[in-house]
Parts: structure tokens; sequence; C-alpha cells
């Protein structure tokens, strides 16, 4: 049995770009965020490895997209698509294969989901984009247009039986789309540790049967490896223990890297591969489904040590030789911790 499913097609490597028009939006959303990614692992004989087993997605039908998302939201991006794109939604703009790809990345995360029951494999990876985190039910924004967690988690809910998930979201933004779309869901719980803007803050915990299931942790900016695993430690894996899910899934971004053009974070990637190795030790089967990470260099060595860490393999990314010593912000992590504690102490006994 393999020990990782890897999602993954070649049109991810090649279509939608948001690169244009230039200078007015500089966005790093490109196809050849999975084209080095593909390469790197590669040339590193990770591919190859025989506890990896690599599936090839098809599109979401729109039935499962409106199982998420309202008509308009897939009318518009299809519409504007087929018109040969331009602006859906904040930062998000279409090209003319943008809703194909789109419903692509949607059928991979489903896809990444459904191996772990059909092929009984217990870890899976969905390498794909556009990535899906801050679309919400009738908004594309942020470079996302469908919510690809959020439309795997509805199609394990209504074909395969599943009642309880949780969502971990490491991407350095705020998840805001799955957070409104699961906001009073009562069946999943949603963690996601982001560094500190204008949004995600302790005090949405949620609403009605989901109050105390939607939880934030705002980093603060420059955060490096030892106080991301430490919140790591200190929420996520408590609340996993005692919330005892039927799947987790985990929305990978890697724009937390020190080297990414848009997050404010200090990450490496030991920290992925950590927390990854943490994921792995918890013996539940978790998907992993690529939302941010922008650096071209970074973002291959994340992934790779994230599925290094799935199946067991050493690796030794070369971005650890050039991380600075940064300054430890451990303190700062601290104090979110304890104020994050007296929000949760309301609903959670476990602190
Ligand atoms: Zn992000």
């Amino acid at each position: 049995m393999a020990k990782l499913g890897l999602i993954f097609h070649e049109d991810f490597s090649m279509m939608h770009s948001q690169t244009v028009p230039r200078p007015y939006l500089e966005s790093f959303e490109d196809p050849n965020r999975l084209k080095l990614t593909i390469d790197y692992l590669d040339k590193n004989s990770i591919l190859k490895n025989d506890d990896i087993c690599v599936f090839k997605p098809k599109v979401a039908e729109s039935s499962d997209l409106l199982k998420v998302h309202s008509p308009y939201l897939l009318q518009i991006v299809e519409n504007i698509s087929e018109r040969g794109g331009g602006e859906v939604g904040n930062s998000s703009l279409a090209s003319e294969d943008t809703f194909h790809l789109s419903c692509l990345a949607a059928g991979g995360a489903m896809l990444s989901s459904e191996i772990i029951v059909k092929e009984n494999i217990n870890f899976s990876f969905a390498l794909i984009r556009p990535p899906g985190h801050h679309a919400g039910v009738s908004r594309a924004a942020g470079l996302c247009f469908f919510n690809n967690i959020a439309i795997a988690v509805e199609n394990l809910r209504a074909n395969y039986g599943f009642q309880k998930f949780l969502i971990l979201d490491f991407d350095t933004h705020f998840g805001d789309g799955t957070s409104e779309i699961f906001y009073s869901d009562p069946s999943v719980l949603y963690i996601s540790f982001h560094e500190y803007e204008e949004r995600g803050f302790f005090d949405e915990i949620g609403h009605g049967a989901g109050e105390g299931l939607n939880i934030n942790l705002p980093l603060p900016l420059g955060t490096s490896d030892d106080g991301f695993i430490l919140a790591f430690e200190s929420i996520f894996e408590p609340l996993a223990k005692s919330f005892n899910p039927d799947l987790m899934l985990i929305s990978a971004g890697f724009d937390g890297h020190f080297a990414d053009p848009v997050g404010n974070m200090n990450l490496t990637s030991r920290a992925y591969e950590i927390v990854t190795k943490k994921i792995k030790e918890m013996k539940k089967r978790a998907v992993f489904i690529l939302e941010g990470g922008y650096s071209l260099i970074a973002l291959p060595i994340s992934i790779a040590a994230v599925i290094s860490a799935l199946i067991d393999v050493e690796f030794t990314p070369f971005d650890l030789r050039f991380a600075p010593s940064f300054p430890r912000r451990i303190e700062k992590v601290e104090v979110v911790l304890k104020e994050a504690y007296s929000f949760l102490s309301d609903y959670w006994d476990i602190f």
C-alpha cells in the first residue's frame, strides 16, 4: 500500500495566469508554481518513490461546486473566462482558462480525499491551483475562485458518510472563505494559524451550533519556526485530540516562508516538516490541499519537505543554509497563546 497519494494534473503547470496585467496587478499565482514544484520533486527522486502513488483528477461537476457555492459565483467565473478573462472578485483575475482550472482544482481536492476511502491510503496531498481558502459562498477573492477544501468536505459528507471534520489552515493568510462557509457548522472544527491582519481574531469564534468551532490564532509578524511549532503544539494538538474528527484536512499554504514575496513571517521548510511529522504521529488520516506559497524557490522546497515527512524519507532542504538568524519572537507568541486560552476556555475544558 502506498503511503501517500499525490494529486496532480499537467494543466496546473500550464494554465491560468494572474500575472497580467502588469504593473497594475502584481501577482505570483501562476503556472510556474507547480511546474517548478514538479520539476524539483522529480529531480530529487521524490516522485519515483515507491511509497507515492500519483492520481490525476477530473474537473468537478457543477453539482459538486453547488454544494458550497451559489449559482451566481459559478456563472460569473464561467462567463468571464469564456469572455477571455477579467476581474471576478477582489484580487481575483480570471483568464480564459480559469473556469476550467478552478473546476479541476476542486476535482483534485475531492479526489485527494476520496482516495483515502477508495484506495485505503492514510495521507494525500493535492498539488492544485488556483488556491481556494479565500473563496466564500458567493465571492471569489484573494486569488481564489472556488473553495477547494470546502468542496472536498461536502463531497465526503454527501457521498462517503464522513460526519466530523477538522480543517487546519496554516497558510499565512486567514482563510476567510473557509471560515465563512463553516461558521455555523457544528461538524467542522476550523483552526487557522495566520499572520496578524485586520481579520481573523480570537473573537471570531463561530456562531449558533458552530460557536466555539472557528478558532483563529493571529500570530505576530516575523514569527519563526519555534513560535509556529509552539502554537501548533499548544493549540492544534489538544484541540485535534479532543475533537477526534473522522478526517483532518489541511489548507497547506507556504507563504509563511521567510523567502515568500507575499507573506511576512520567518518560517523555514523545517517548520512545515516538523508540523507534518506531528500530524502523522497523531495516527489520523489527513489530506493536504495546497493553498498559497509564491516564492518559486521556497514553495518547491517546502512541499518537498512535507512530502518527505509523509513518506519517512530524510530530506535536507537547502533553504536552511540561507535562513538568517531571525530574532526570536517566542515571547510574543506566548502572549498570543495566553489570550487565545482566555477565549477558548469558555468553550473547551482542555484550556
Ligand atoms: Zn496566503
